[in-house]
């Protein structure tokens, strides 16, 4: 059973910066924050002050250029402010890779906290400066910007996969965000390398340099853990030192007098230190104890690093874990007794919209943050399958959602930005949908939700050249000190059953309600069937029917067919389609295909919205449909983590019926637990998802 982490108190609602424009001496237009009356940056030149400050005497130059294949190099920030920092070290750590051509499977991974972050516009403007005044960030500030998260508390991954750049973004105060940082549940613990400490100065906002951050500070750090200020405050220097840093005051940027840079010391140096036998005004004492080399300290044990992984399960689950493993470098098998996506995850088409919760819970909601990161990541497949020329992963139609008015009230979700939800007039809803209804007052619309294309993203996994598919019906896990072995029956060419065993450095069970039968510490998971139905309408239905998907007590979309559409559902390319789900029916494994549930998804459908009565085939034994089925757990929530007791095994299963929404995020997690880094879930939502977590082991 893990440790169940400290409850933090829920975080506010998150309130935008207020930049205060102000003209500089020399008629340059800068950024001011409102709240603390305090620079974003220095007016002299911030990119150098930047570059200067936390690159360089963090030493990164050198400490990135060490990396070794496939290790992560982790960074904190405290205030992300414009982001100038992040632009700063992104194009250091391109200019690296280019030129140390062995950096290409390391990982630079930046933790960052905000608590009054810019709005968009804002920063697009603040940006726009730094564009025109040093060209070589134009294109790192199209991506940000490309990528910046809706302002909803929390933590928003954002990964620039084509530099492994990952950057978590916690909106919040900063001390909720460092405590909500795990570093117990992976396998082999986390740290942070360097730590960039940019809040404002500490007498206009103390917050960012109080006992509690630094505590945090401490319990992040190791022995070579280094930090840099541009702050001299002796309450700076004092609360570093008695973290268990040793200080060293050096020359400041421009016309300031002095900054601080500090490393983590072991006890021996740091009772040498105490006892003035080290000096902190010594330079040269103070760099021998920062290494470069990071294999040093043992800072990296790659013996402990998985290079092959098995995933058994070829469902959402399984795919997005082995794109996720393969895409930090990892050699990935993926097995399963049927074809890819031959259950529950084999839809024509996913509906990816989220469960509204309060803005208040929203940090904690996995749906939320799921869907936030999902929509990202599949518009992110959507330029692999637009250079491999294959079909769109991700059809970004948004969806009315008419659910929340009824089941949380949209009073609960007005702080929502609009990015992520707006309410409509009953006019605005009915322009977009095509509907007449009057009662589509107050709905929702979510801008950045769509369709996925389960084939179209089957096809771009399998694709990957670190990933290979074996059909293979598991029948045995073997977990040793060194290894673990999977053996089972493969069905061959010629129909004939063979036995074949794979060897890999770690497992992950991602089979739905059959991962309990592959090792009995995953629990036993209720079993939900669904069927979804799907019509070719007319082109008169065609020009009737809701233009974009619906959310109501089920969910319609209408779409067309596509390559690879044909393959397991039976849809031409090209060919309009209606689709309409799903039912719900407990307990029950049977995936035949039945007439009544056809009927069921379209009495649901009139029901919540009768003027399509008129519109919709009546005959639903017409209807195309598809069942599968689902698995959960008794609190609904997914398992993901190792399983008690084993070093090698791990799961992610139990997504239910919001798979596509939540997968992204979970594999993300799964990968970061097996590799030693930070995952993008609080400690408290990681216990809570735990496979082992005591709620569902008890007797009954
Ligand atoms: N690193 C930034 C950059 O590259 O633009 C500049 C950071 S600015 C000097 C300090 C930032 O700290 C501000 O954006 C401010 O909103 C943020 N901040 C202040 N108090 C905070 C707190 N308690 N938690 C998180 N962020 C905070």
């Amino acid at each position: 059973t893990p440790k169940k982490p400290k409850k933090i108190k829920p975080p506010d609602v998150i309130i935008p910066a207020n930049i205060d424009w102000q003209t500089d001496d020399t008629g340059n237009r800068v950024p001011v924050s409102g709240e603390f009356g305090d620079v974003y940056f220095s007016h002299a030149d911030g990119l150098a002050e930047s570059r200067y400050v936390f690159l360089q005497h963090n030493q990164l130059s050198e400490r990135l250029a060490n990396l070794v294949p496939q290790q992560c190099f982790t960074i904190a920030e405290l205030g992300f402010g414009t982001g100038l920092n992040l632009l700063a070290l992104w194009q250091l750590w391109r200019q690296l890779r280019a030129t140390y051509p062995e950096l290409v499977t390391s990982r630079l991974h930046l933790i960052t906290t905000e608590k009054h972050p810019i709005a968009l516009n804002d920063l697009t403007q603040i940006l726009a400066l730094w564009g025109q005044r040093a060209p070589e960030l134009a294109d790192l500030i199209e991506q940000l910007l490309a990528a910046y998260p809706p302002l909803i508390t929390g933590c928003h991954r954002l990964n620039f996969n084509d530099d492994n750049l990952t950057v978590d973004i916690w909106l919040g105060d900063a001390a909720d965000s460092l405590a909500s940082l795990d570093s117990e549940t992976a396998l082999k613990r986390p740290y942070i390398d360097a730590w960039f400490l940019d809040g404002f100065a500490p007498a206009c906002n103390e917050s960012l340099w109080a006992e509690s951050i630094f505590a945090q500070i401490q319990r992040l750090s190791r022995v070579g853990t280094t930090a840099a200020t541009y702050s001299c405050a002796g309450i700076v220097k004092r609360a570093l030192q008695d973290s268990g840093f040793e200080i060293n005051k050096v020359k400041g940027f421009g016309r300031k007098r002095e900054m601080l840079a500090a490393v983590m010391l072991d006890e021996t140096s740091l009772k040498e230190a105490a006892l003035g036998k080290a000096t902190s005004d010594s330079n040269t004492k103070y760099s021998s104890r920062i290494t470069t080399d990071n294999n040093a300290n043992n800072l990296f044990i790659t013996t402990d690093t998985p290079r092959h992984t098995i995933v058994i399960g070829a469902g959402v689950s399984g795919l997005l874990s082995a794109w996720t493993l393969a895409n930090r470098g990892l050699q990935v098998t993926i097995v399963d007794k049927a074809a890819p996506l031959a259950g529950a995850s084999g839809n024509p088409r996913a509906l990816l919209a989220p469960n509204m919760t309060p803005i208040h819970h929203v940090y904690e909601h996995l749906h939320t943050i799921g869907y936030l990161y999902s929509s990202r990541f599949y518009r992110y497949l959507n330029t692999l399958a637009a250079s491999n020329n294959s079909a769109p992963v991700f059809e970004p139609t948004g969806t009315l959602d008419l659910l929340v008015k009824t089941n949380i009230g949209t009073q609960q979700i007005a702080d929502y930005p609009n990015e992520m939800a707006t309410t409509l007039s009953a006019e605005q809803a009915s322009d977009m949908s095509g509907l007449k209804t009057q009662q589509l007052a107050d709905h929702l619309h979510l801008p950045q939700s769509g369709l996925i294309n389960p084939q179209a993203l089957k096809k771009i996994i399998l694709a990957h050249p670190l990933i290979t598919f074996q059909q293979l019906q598991v029948t045995k896990i073997n977990e040793t000190e060194t290894n673990v072995c999977i053996s089972g029956l493969h069905n061959d060419s010629h129909e004939r059953d063979c036995l074949i065993t794979i060897e890999a450095d770690s497992v992950v069970i991602c089979a739905a309600y059959e991962s309990h039968g592959l090792d009995s510490r995953i629990v036993d998971c209720s079993t939900i069937r669904g069927q979804l139905s799907w019509f070719t309408p007319t082109a008169e239905q065609s020009a009737k029917l809701p233009k974009l998907p619906l959310k109501y007590s089920g969910y319609c979309a209408p779409f067309i067919g596509q390559t690879g559409d044909g393959d397991i559902n039976n849809i031409e390319e090209g060919q309009q389609q209606f689709l309409v789900g799903a039912s719900f029916v407990d307990a029950d494994k049977d995936i035949s295909i039945r007439s009544d549930e056809n009927q069921q998804n379209r009495d649901k459908l009139i029901a919540d919205i009768p003027e399509l009565d008129s519109i919709l085939p009546t005959d639903t034994s017409l209807w195309q449909a598809r069942a599968g089925i689902r698995t959960q757990t008794l609190d609904y929530h997914p398992l993901i983590g190792r399983l008690a007791g084993s070093k090698r095994l791990w799961t992610l299963s139990a997504v239910g019926a919001k798979g596509y929404a939540i997968a992204p995020i979970c594999a993300e997690t799964i990968a970061d637990m097996m590799l030693g880094c930070f995952t993008p879930l609080s400690a408290i939502m990681l216990a809570r998802l735990s496979p082992n977590r005591a709620r569902l082991h008890k007797s009954p």
